[in-house]
């Protein structure tokens, strides 16, 4: 039982803000004097407080029913099959209990009661997660033969098939009870490293201070130094905050490195404890993903950064730079009037989807109708943006939405997750509904492309579109290539500990600095500092081989993507039937496979060079834009 919340990365990108004239934006940030058409509407999911008290206290209890279960399971089918309807019965009420909590949470972050009961589920919800350890071990002490048998005997089985199933699948690699309980002890302390690096990072950092040229004092927050990168046209200031910046990390560069190595050694200890032969596959496994996929990525990737180079030795021209740094890829080379009213916006991303069909478009009308976007920044307010799937409600999708064309990206890559949850949760019964991250991000990028033909299909101003494809290569650049070289380098590591090699800062500078000269070679001028930026970056610590999701989410969707745009009419017509279908799919198998079924085989290189390639194809069209402009 989990509850879902994607929550989205959005790559950084690089346009600036221009004044916005005057637009529909609601200019408060009072919560109460938004309009109601702007904030999620909560009483669909509970009418008041008094009414999700009485769901908490209805799943509680049968929380408690569940955990009697305990014992039960050998009996037949029939006491299979009841636990895991309750088990939904509890995982309907939990989207909802946490949902009512959580959003209401989200959108004014000092309210101390919604938080108070937002803590009340949590704890709720560990309790459970202790109360009903049972159901695996008991499972297991069934013979895998015994229960195909039950689930052929047995209709009401078959939407749990592929858990059951994969329950089976992992044996291999779940130890006994004593085995077990001692992994469960040590689960604690390795919780170490991740806590140093938060406390290292967070806690203990002390941000610098620094003199820009024109004489302004700033202290160099992770805010203020992104924005200086993102807007400050004069190089030896971007210079400055960089080197300043990281420097401020650098002085316990050592220390990172130890609870980095932590890190290294917790993967290697749990691999092997579970007897696979390496981290990568111990971390893969659990979604029956091969570490071909991996290597593939990587491979294709190393050999695929051509068009890196070319973009950043344009980028060099434009500016007019002698030199280029890693500092100087945040700034934008052309300006234009950047202003989308949220209306706007709105019917900009529903038109884009068109080529997905009339049903399609008509059930993202109803979720950005109102009630169900909380679409402007206010006070106390989250920041960021992402979609939640309330099981049984529908989407709500969180923006701090600003007028930019980045905010109107965002907006298209959240409606394109909750489309995915509207689909998967209307053709799913509930066991299947949830999707993994290895697919979630398709379904936000596709949208993401969608937006951008539709809008590229709209101008043939040079520099509008110049600053739409730049859009486009920045974000491959954030979501697929910076991505594989930070997959790239989790390998190098982890495979150091696995060969017994020590680990130091000294050892990590220098992989990831060979790296940084693999990637980008010399199309640009590597500052030592950058090295040893492995420092910090937070997924390393927090879920070691994670990010590379990104670029193989990236991939499927440039391959879907390609394949419902390109090529005959009932080529495309079947590919977005396809596409379709996969949304259509949620969890009801392993990633891979339903992905295969879509069209997409992510052991195939060639999967991965259709980025490649479609990075490739941009950067042509803004050489071509660029020169257009320049005449
Ligand atoms: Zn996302």
């Amino acid at each position: 039982m989990s509850t879902r919340l994607i929550s989205c990365w959005v790559g950084v990108v690089s346009l600036s803000v221009f004044d916005a004239p005057a637009s529909a934006k609601p200019d408060t940030r009072v919560r109460a004097e938004i309009p109601a058409e702007f904030k999620w509407n909560f009483s669909t999911i509970y009418p008041d407080w008094a009414a999700w008290e009485a769901g908490l206290v209805d799943m509680k209890a049968k929380m408690d029913a569940y955990a009697a279960l305990k014992g039960s399971l050998s009996a037949g089918p029939a006491a299979v099959l009841k636990a895991y309807l309750l088990d939904d019965e509890i995982g309907i009420l939990s989207y909802k209990v946490y949902g009512y909590t959580s959003l209401q949470r989200d959108v004014d972050l000092r309210d101390q009661d919604t938080a108070g009961r937002f803590q009340q589920v949590r704890a709720t919800f560990a309790k459970f997660g202790t109360a009903a350890a049972w159901f695996t071990p008991e499972m297991l002490t069934i013979p895998e033969a015994t229960m195909q048998t039950w689930i052929e005997d047995t209709p009401g089985l078959a939407p749990y098939r592929h858990a059951i199933l994969d329950i089976y699948r992992q044996q291999k690699h779940t130890l006994d009870e004593a085995g077990e309980r001692l992994l469960s002890y040590a689960a604690q302390l390795g919780q170490a490293p991740t806590a140093i690096f938060q406390e290292l990072s967070t806690s203990d950092i002390k941000f610098p201070q620094l003199t820009l040229q024109d004489g302004k004092e700033v202290t160099l927050s992770p805010g203020t130094y992104q924005g200086i990168l993102n807007s400050n046209r004069n190089q030896a200031d971007r210079a400055a905050a960089a080197e300043t910046y990281y420097g401020a990390y650098l002085v316990t560069k050592n220390s990172y490195a130890a609870a980095y190595n932590g890190v290294l050694q917790r993967g290697w200890f749990g691999a092997q404890a579970r007897n696979y032969g390496s981290t990568l596959e111990a971390t893969l496994d659990s979604k029956a993903i091969p570490t071909q996929v991996v290597e593939t990525l990587v491979e294709a990737v190393r050999s695929g950064t051509g068009p890196v180079k070319r973009y950043m030795a344009l980028r060099k021209q434009l500016l007019g730079l002698d030199t280029y740094h890693l500092y100087d890829g945040g700034i934008p080379i052309f300006e234009v009037p950047d202003n989308h009213p949220y209306a706007e916006a709105s019917q900009m991303v529903l038109a884009s989807v068109a080529p997905l069909g009339v049903e399609y478009q008509t059930k993202m009308e109803k979720f950005l109708r109102g009630g169900w976007v909380d679409v402007y920044e206010n006070e106390g307010k989250r920041s960021g943006a992402y979609s939640m799937g309330v099981y049984g409600v529908g989407p709500f999708l969180l923006m701090n939405y600003n007028d930019t064309l980045d905010a109107v990206f965002t907006l298209a890559h959240e409606a394109g997750h909750a489309m995915h949850s509207v689909l998967s949760n209307e053709s799913q019964p509930f066991a299947t509904a949830s999707y993994t991250i290895f697919v979630a991000e398709v379904a936000s990028t596709t949208n993401e492309r969608f937006l951008l033909n539709a809008l590229l299909a709209q101008t043939e101003d040079p520099r509008e579109r110049f600053v739409l494809l730049q859009h486009a290569v920045d974000n491959i650049i954030g979501t697929f290539y910076t991505q594989v070289l930070f997959a790239n380098y989790e390998r190098e590591a982890h495979r150091r500990v696995e060969q017994g090699q020590p680990i130091t800062a000294k050892v990590l500078d220098e992989i990831y600095g060979q790296l940084l000269t693999d990637y980008y070679g010399d199309s640009l001028t590597l500052d030592d500092f950058y090295r040893s930026t492995w420092m910090r970056i937070p997924h390393f610590y927090n879920s070691p081989y994670y990010v590379y999701q990104y670029a193989t989410c990236f991939a499927s969707s440039a391959k879907l993507f390609n394949a419902m745009t390109t090529g005959p009419e009932t080529d495309q017509a079947a590919a977005r039937e396809r596409y379709l279908t996969l949304l259509k799919s949620g969890g009801s198998d392993y990633p891979m496979e339903l992905l295969k079924t879509a069209g997409v085989d992510l052991t195939k290189g060639e999967t991965i060079q259709a980025v490649i390639d479609q990075m490739s194809a941009l950067v042509d069209q803004l050489e071509i834009e660029a020169a257009k402009i320049q005449n």
